[in-house]
């Protein structure tokens, strides 16, 4: 008995949901392209929930930006070969941008500054530098410079946030802080943030949060908590925590997995069928043959194949080792998807230098798609693979996303660029008639 499985048809056929498969399928749908997105669990839902830009370069000097646009104009011209390089600065500015003004409008508000990065206090209580972080997490500058009496508060139970370590790594920057732990309502045991957020989602609990936190309040004059004011309705929980206790509250990441990333994954989540997108997300693409029209078919499923997408045009936005876009076995790195050529040492033993903390990083974190001015995965000679095949996010070759700290800003602005020249194809006439 012969199954039939259905079969769909779009303009660009987005695979991964990690930040760059999310930022991709979001500047496809504002800009009116017919998109499906297919993928598995990506680092989105291990994410910090800020976003980098570019925070070191080089990464030997350990050179910190406070202006990212200078680094990345510095990094521009010593690395041509850096994605950043093939996007170029206006088109890094206008995807930050875009992206950051769809979170705000979608109601999981971002801030940041143009032209200087941030910085939010982590888990261990040292500073990290980022670009735009969660609103939840800004009033850090002004404790940071005004220095007010402030009250850290932990909760018995939710390993890896002791308000005790944050205040003596924050001394020197911040004296005057009192710590106190609080039990955290209708929770006992092992707290995990994810079922803290949801608690506090609802009215009751975060009034009980906020009449326990005042009770402690003394002369503190603002409050800093550990990352859990609900996930979908951050803003509403914020505010009225804000309001109880009677002075500003922000938060502070906790360690992984934290719900800032979740809160980004529910909110692209909850938007993308409004916008016209088809997602499927827990599905694999199984098998990718392309026709003589040079349209695409993918076969997804979870284990076996269950529907057929046939794309015009589609963006890899698949990850590296832990997304499972590359995968390396005792010889080789390989791209897993489409079997595309993928820059990397010459042989095994050149992916790691010998000394594991070396300055310069290891060469396998380089490897990756090599791509021409479009965004197209090129071969040794430069030449594009496929005409309607784009690539971004963490994938991309010429890169160190973890110790130059641009994570985000890799993803988002590459999927801009994917996506900007992948509508130029479908509108050029070259595309496809499914
Ligand atoms: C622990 C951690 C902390 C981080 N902290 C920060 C931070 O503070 N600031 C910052 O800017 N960035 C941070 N990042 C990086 C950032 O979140 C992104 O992970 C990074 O930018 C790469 O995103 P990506 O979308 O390219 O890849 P991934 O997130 O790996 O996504 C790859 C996607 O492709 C899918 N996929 C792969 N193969 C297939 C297939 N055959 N079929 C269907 N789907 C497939 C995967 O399922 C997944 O959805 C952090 C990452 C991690 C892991």
């Amino acid at each position: 008995m012969s199954t039939t499985r259905p079969e769909i048809h779009c303009e660009l056929l987005v695979i991964g949901t990690g930040m760059a498969g999310m930022a991709a399928t979001l500047f496809a749908a504002r800009r009116g392209i017919d998109t499906v997105q297919v993928g598995m669990t990506g680092e989105i839902n291990f994410a910090s929930g800020l976003l980098d830009l570019l925070g070191v370069h080089p990464v030997a000097a350990g050179q910190t930006w406070t202006n990212p646009w200078e680094g990345i104009r510095q990094l521009i011209a010593d690395q041509p070969l850096h994605p950043y390089a093939r996007i170029g600065i206006d088109a890094i500015q206008a995807a930050m941008a875009e992206f950051i003004d769809f979170l705000n409008d979608a109601g999981l508000p971002y801030r940041y500054e143009p032209r200087k990065n941030a910085r939010v206090i982590t888990p261990v209580g040292t500073l990290k530098t980022t670009y735009a972080r969660p609103a939840t997490m800004a009033a850090v500058d002004r404790a940071l410079a005004e220095n007010p009496p402030g009250l850290l508060v932990d909760f018995p139970g939710l390993k890896g946030f002791s308000a005790r370590q944050i205040r003596a790594a924050l001394e020197a920057q911040w004296p005057g802080l009192r710590v106190v732990r609080l039990p955290f309502p209708g929770l006992e045991g092992e707290l995990q943030p994810e079922r803290m957020g949801r608690r506090l989602e609802v009215p009751a609990a975060r009034q009980q949060l906020a009449d326990t936190i005042r009770a402690h309040l003394g002369d503190a004059r603002i409050v800093g908590l550990p990352a859990v004011l609900g996930i979908a309705r951050t803003p509403q929980v914020w505010a009225d925590i804000q309001k109880a206790v009677g002075v500003p509250v922000f938060e502070i990441p906790t360690m992984l997995p934290s719900i800032t990333g979740l809160r980004l994954r529910e909110c692209f989540e909850q938007h993308f069928p409004q916008m016209g997108v088809k997602s499927h997300y827990q599905k694999k693409i199984l098998a990718m043959p392309r026709r003589l029209d040079q349209s695409f078919i993918a076969s997804v499923g979870g284990k076996s194949h269950e529907l057929s997408v046939r794309a015009k045009a589609v963006v890899l936005a698949s990850g590296r080792f832990f997304g499972q876009g590359l995968h390396a076995d005792r010889h080789a790195i390989r791209e897993t998807i489409f079997n595309l050529p993928v820059y990397q040492p010459a042989d095994r033993s050149r992916w790691h230098r010998k000394a594991l903390f070396h300055k310069d990083g290891h060469p396998i974190h380089h490897a990756g798609l090599a791509v021409d001015n479009r965004m197209r995965p090129a071969d040794t000679t430069g030449r594009f693979v496929y005409p309607n095949l784009f690539a971004a996010g963490s994938i991309l070759a010429h890169q160190d996303w973890i110790r130059q700290k641009c994570g985000c800003g890799l993803a988002i602005a590459s999927a801009y660029a994917a996506v900007r020249a992948g509508r130029d194809w479908l509108r050029s006439g070259r595309s496809t008639q499914p």
